[in-house]
C-alpha cells in the first residue's frame, strides 16, 4: 500500500513529480490488470491534473491533495467519464456532471487515476455480481475482496492509489476494507453529500473512504464532508476538521464491549482478534462497559426490506427511455429492457422490494420494517449515553472464497450482519485492519460512535495503529 504522506516527503526531496509518479502508477495499474480492479482508467486526464499539481508544487502554492492518486467507485458521477454501476444497463454512459465529493476532490489537487469496479448497483457482499466480472482480492487471487466496493478496497490494497471513495449503504465500504485490510470508513448518514451518487437506497446510501492510514482517511473527509446545497439530505454542518486533530485523543474515554452471545455468530479468529483490541484500547485510556442490543436479530430483516423497497422504486428509472441501455426489437421493450439490462441480484432486489411495497403487504413489511429500524435508532442512541464508542467485529467470518457463498443469497446477506446496524442508525462507523486470520487474509473490526464524531473514529484508530 502507498500513502500520502510519503508521497508528499519524496515531492518535497525531489525525488518525483507528480507526472512521473501518476505514470508509475498507470503502469502498475496495467500489470494488474488481471486483478479486474477497475473498469476505467482515466490515463490522460490524470496525466492533465498531475501536471497542473507540479505546476502548483513548482509554484509553492499547493492545495490540500495535490498530486494524491484517487479512485472512485464506478456509481460515482464523474463528468465525462463513463459511470457505469457495473451494469450493462449503464455501459455506456457519460454522466454531465461531477459528483459533489469528486468535484470537491478535484477542487483540491486530486488526481482521479479511474473508476473501480463493484457489484452491480452496489448489491452484493463479494463483486460477484459485477456486469465486468469480478475482482480478485489482490492478497489471495482465490478469495474475494468483499463488496460491493471491492474495487476500491483492491485498488487501496493494491497500491494503485492513495485513497479510494466507495459507497456504503449496509457494509460496502468496510466490509470490503476488512476483507483487503485498509481502513474503511462510513460517515455520518449526512455528512457527505449524496449528489452524483447513484442511488441504491437513499435513506441508508453514504458515500465512504478506503485508505491505507488514518492520516489520508482524515485528509480527504476533511475536504469531501459538509452541507451541500444539491443534496437535501445533507447536513447542514460544517466540514470535518480532523486531521490536525489527529493526535489529540482525549485521555479517558469509555467503550462497548459486546457480549458473548454476539460474538457467538464470528468465527475463531474474529473473537481472537476482538479480545486482544478490548486489551488494546484498555492500554489507551479505554474503560470498558459491557453493552447488550435490545434485538440483534431484526437488523439483517429490517435492512433487506427497506433496502429493497427503496431499490425497487429507485431503479424505476432504467427504463430504456430516458438514458442507458435499450432493448432492441418491436413491442414492450420496457420489459425486455430491464430483462437484459439488470443482473441477477438487482432483479431479485427490485422484486422483493415491488412485493413488500404491494397494497396488502405494506403494512405487514415496509411500516413494520420502519418501526424495527426507529427500534435500532433507539437502541444506539441510550447505548451512545453509556459509552463513547462501541467496538464491533466488521464480519462474521474472515474472507471467503470466490464461488463460495454466490449461489445461497440468504448466506451472502448474513456477512453483513455486523455492518448495517450503523447505516440503519444513520452513525458513523470505521473498520480497521486488526490481524491475519488462519487463512492467512486480513481481519477488520469496526468503531462505532454518535452521529458526526468520525474524528473520534479515526483519533482511536491512529492510536490503535501504534
Ligand atoms: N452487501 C449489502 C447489500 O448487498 C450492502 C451493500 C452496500 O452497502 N452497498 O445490500
Amino acid at each position: 500500500m502507498i500513502n500520502y504522506g510519503d508521497f508528499l516527503k519524496k515531492i518535497q526531496n525531489k525525488e518525483t513529480t507528480c507526472v512521473d509518479f501518476t505514470n508509475e502508477i498507470l503502469d502498475k495499474i496495467e500489470k494488474n490488470k488481471h486483478l479486474n480492479i477497475f473498469i476505467s482508467v482515466c490515463k490522460e486526464k490524470a496525466l492533465a491534473q498531475a501536471s497542473e499539481s507540479d505546476k502548483r508544487f513548482s509554484d509553492g502554492n499547493p492545495r490540500k491533495l495535490e498530486g494524491m492518486i484517487v479512485a472512485i467507485k464506478d456509481n460515482i458521477s464523474t463528468k465525462g467519464i463513463r459511470t457505469t454501476c457495473a451494469s450493462r444497463m449503464l455501459e455506456n454512459f457519460e454522466p454531465i456532471y461531477d459528483a459533489t465529493a469528486v468535484e470537491r476532490l478535484i477542487a483540491e489537487g486530486a488526481v482521479i487515476i479511474g473508476k473501480t469496479n463493484l457489484d452491480e448497483f452496489a448489491m452484493g457482499s463479494s463483486n460477484e455480481t459485477s456486469y465486468f466480472g469480478n475482482v480478485l482480492n489482490p492478497l489471495n487471487t482465490e478469495y474475494t475482496p468483499g463488496g460491493s466496493s471491492g474495487g476500491s478496497a483492491a485498488a487501496v490494497a493494491a497500491g494503485l492509489c492513495h485513497v479510494a471513495l466507495g459507497s456504503d449503504t449496509g457494509g460496502s465500504v468496510r466490509q470490503p476494507a476488512a476483507f483487503c485490510g485498509t481502513i474503511g470508513l462510513k460517515p455520518t448518514y449526512g455528512r457527505i453529500s449524496r449528489w452524483g451518487l447513484v442511488a441504491f437506497a437513499s435513506s441508508l446510501d453514504q458515500i465512504g473512504i478506503l485508505a491505507s492510514d488514518t492520516a489520508d482517511t482524515a485528509r480527504v473527509l476533511d475536504v469531501i464532508s459538509g452541507a451541500d446545497t444539491k443534496d437535501s439530505t445533507c447536513a447542514n454542518v460544517p466540514p470535518s476538521h480532523t486531521f490536525d486533530n489527529l493526535h489529540k485523543l482525549r485521555e479517558k474515554f469509555a467503550f462497548g464491549v459486546v457480549s458473548d452471545e454476539l460474538l457467538n455468530n464470528c468465527s475463531e479468529d474474529i473473537v481472537r482478534a476482538y479480545s486482544y483490541y478490548v486489551d488494546k484500547l484498555k492500554s489507551i485510556g479505554g474503560e470498558p462497559k459491557e453493552i447488550s442490543f435490545t434485538n440483534p436479530s431484526i437488523w439483517i430483516p429490517t435492512y433487506y426490506i427497506l433496502a429493497t423497497a427503496e431499490a425497487s422504486s429507485n431503479l424505476s428509472r432504467y427504463d430504456g427511455v430516458r438514458y442507458g441501455f435499450r432493448a432492441e426489437g418491436e413491442g414492450d421493450f420496457v420489459a425486455r429492457t430491464r430483462s437484459e439490462g439488470f443482473g441477477m441480484e438487482v432483479k431479485r432486489r427490485i422484486m422483493l422490494g415491488t412485493f413488500v411495497l404491494s397494497s396488502g403487504y405494506y403494512d405487514a413489511y415496509y411500516t413494520k420494517a420502519q418501526k424495527a429500524r426507529r427500534l435500532i435508532y433507539n437502541d444506539y442512541n441510550r447505548i451512545f449515553k453509556e459509552v463513547d464508542v462501541l467496538l464491533m467485529p466488521t464480519t462474521p467470518t474472515p474472507p471467503f472464497k470466490i464461488g463460495e457463498k454466490i449461489n445461497d443469497p440468504i448466506a451472502m446477506y448474513y456477512s453483513d450482519f455486523f455492518t448495517i446496524s450503523a447505516n440503519l442508525a444513520a452513525i458513523p462507523a470505521l473498520s480497521f485492519p486488526a490481524g491475519t486470520a488462519a487463512n492467512g487474509l486480513p481481519i477488520g473490526l469496526q468503531l462505532q460512535s454518535k452521529h458526526f464524531d468520525e474524528h473520534l473514529l479515526l483519533q482511536l484508530t491512529n492510536a490503535l495503529s501504534k
